[in-house]
């Protein structure tokens, strides 16, 4: 049997997950000196780019420039889009190892992590992922409902996307309406009466997640004084001495900005942001009618671990916020696929620097292989992605020269077109997407924005003239 990899036997990938890892993936594929790919890219939503589209925040517009240079990864003719295609639903991996010679999962961390506190699933009560997927016009989330009447609201986590959530709660509807934000999003938080949100961190300043741009944008908000508790930002011994050891000067900058965030005076700007540091939650409050009524933190006290990492401990010391409505921003974490080995406890594929193991043997599975958060867990930003796509590609290549690939019995495009088509007739195509860009970025003029975007399946269809 002849190797793939030729112009006449081109090597056949499907690419599960259309986010910026299976782009990076698919780019250096095919920039492989001597290899021909063949690359088949299949999402479980109509449109590409993952959470560049569904995750990075409406008003951080620069970020999402990064999807010009997925385009012209799509724009090479070996390359093809299968959206709205689910595996497990319309494909499974046994139809997918029939087809080609490697598949490469790159579906990312699509849930939240919990916080297992007592109240977690009280009304009002949400996980920020989905409110992040609801604002940016994610299709299976748009139709949730968040109760924006309550005058109080509280993010447990100081991650990015802690303050990504943060900032869209206290941006006035003149700053949204220049964004891509959904458009029930934009009226809902038009009609939005949120005016105190606070920022809930476990641990001090110098440990908070958050990057210093992030930081800094918060001060600079148009209707949103920001502040912080003076006694919560002052570094502990432990931090202090960490800080020195490691003269660490993103670290400083990060505690300094937090500092003057706490001596700042409110300037009378309409909402207030609430930095809280050293203190978590322990129990979501029931208002008596089975929804948020506030919420119970523990101080905290930093300790160093065995290993010197400086972690929380509660003090005993308890304080009650009076909030209505809460987000959990405690992280992402992986779905497992249908079919695929899977490490519950880290929410990742089970694999070794990409390859995909088998959960009895510990050898890799022939043929699989991951990339991205759902190899690695939901760390980094969107470039991150890009070295670890890299390891992932040189261990399928390494794997190819060893002739360690399957051998499919139908490795023919046109044999995958009738299967998709077959199993899912609402498919959707590269070509319909650039169609649905262009006519998003044509609403987008019309009302001054960068797109309004379509945030159902059967709007997508009607604006292609399909139904
Ligand atoms: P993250 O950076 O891992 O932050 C999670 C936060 O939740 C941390 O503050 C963590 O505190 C806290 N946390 C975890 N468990 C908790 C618990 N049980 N109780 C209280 N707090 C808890 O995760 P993320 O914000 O979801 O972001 C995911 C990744 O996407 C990150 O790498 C992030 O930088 C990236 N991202 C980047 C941007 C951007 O560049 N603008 C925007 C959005 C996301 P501990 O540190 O104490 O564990």
């Amino acid at each position: 049997m002849t190797r793939p990899g030729s112009e006449g036997a081109p090597l056949r990938v499907a690419i599960v997950g259309a986010g910026p890892t299976g782009y990076y993936a698919a780019d250096q594929l095919f920039r492989q000196p001597g290899l021909v790919a063949e690359v088949d890219m299949y999402d479980r939503v109509p449109t590409p780019y993952g959470l560049v589209r569904a995750g990075v925040a409406p008003d951080h517009q620069k970020i999402k420039s990064v999807t010009a240079s997925f385009d012209k990864v799509a724009a090479n003719p070996r390359f093809r889009f299968f959206g709205c295609v689910e595996l497990g639903r319309h494909v499974t991996v046994e139809d997918l190892r029939k087809h080609y010679h490697m598949l490469l999962y790159t579906t990312g961390a699509q849930t939240d992590r919990r916080m297992g506190i007592p109240g977690e699933d009280l009304k009002n009560s949400h996980a920020a992922t989905e409110f992040v997927a609801w604002y940016n016009g994610h299709p299976d989330y748009r139709q949730l409902t968040f109760d924006l009447s309550q005058e109080r609201a509280a993010i447990v986590g100081v991650g990015n996307v802690a303050v990504d959530v943060a900032r869209i709660l206290s941006r006035t509807p003149a700053e949204l309406e220049k964004t891509d934000i959904a458009d029930y999003a934009l009226e809902a938080l038009r009609a939005s009466r949120v005016r105190e949100v606070y920022l809930l961190g476990r641990r001090g300043p110098a440990q908070a997640a958050f990057t210093n741009p992030e930081v800094k944008e918060l001060g600079e908000l148009a209707d949103a004084d920001v502040t912080a508790v003076p006694e919560e930002v002052e570094l502990d011994d432990l931090s202090r001495a960490a800080m020195e050891r490691a003269s660490d000067r993103a670290t400083q900058k990060k505690v300094d900005l937090l500092q003057e965030y706490a001596r700042r005076a409110p300037s009378g700007k309409r909402r207030r942001l609430i930095l809280r540091f050293l203190v978590s939650p322990v129990e979501i409050l029931d208002n008596g009618a089975g929804a948020v009524g506030g919420m119970r933190l523990v101080r905290n006290k930093l300790y160093a671990t065995d290993t010197g990492t400086l972690q929380p401990k509660p003090t005993g010391e308890f304080d009650d916020l009076p909030v209505g409505l809460v987000f959990r921003s405690v992280g992402y974490k992986g779905v497992p696929l249908a079919g695929v080995p899977f490490n519950d406890k880290w929410g990742v594929i089970l694999n070794e620097k990409g390859r995909v193991l088998d959960p009895t043997s510990k050898q890799p599975v022939v043929g699989e292989y991951t990339a991205g958060w759902i190899k690695r867990g939901p760390t980094g930003v969107i470039g991150t992605n890009k070295p670890d796509a890299a390891e992932t590609v040189a261990c399928m290549m390494e794997d190819l020269a060893a002739d360690r690939v399957l051998h499919p019995a139908e490795a023919s495009r046109e044999a995958v077109e009738r299967l998709v088509r077959e199993r899912q007739p609402r498919c959707f195509s590269y070509q319909d997407w650039l169609r649905l860009n262009e006519l998003e970025v044509q609403r987008g003029k019309e009302t001054g924005r960068p797109r309004v975007k379509f945030t159902t399946i059967e709007d997508m269809l009607a604006a292609l003239g399909r139904r």
